[in-house]
């Protein structure tokens, strides 16, 4: 019957936010050098090869084996 919280149980809520900035803030596209066209998003290599998820998908075959695909640049292994 009783309905009341604990002593100040609820008060943490209001907890300082951080004010948070966003970091998406410069405009970063890719460019798929497959298709040459630039994206918001490609699947990447340190070495600078970018490559979209369309081509990607079209050259799983290719370059993809399960959760990996290799870069055809430089030939490094690298998780999706
Ligand atoms: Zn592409
Ligand atoms: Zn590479």
């Amino acid at each position: 019957m009783p309905e009341r919280d604990g002593p100040g149980e609820k008060q943490n809520f209001s907890s300082s936010h951080p004010k948070r900035k966003s970091r998406w803030g410069r405009k970063s596209t890719y460019k798929c050098h497959c298709c040459g066209r630039e994206l918001p998003f490609c699947w990447n290599c340190p070495c600078g090869f970018q490559i979209c998820d369309e081509c990607l998908k079209e050259n799983m075959w290719g370059i993809s084996n399960g959760p990996t695909w290799v870069c055809p640049d430089c030939g490094r292994v690298r998780m999706f």
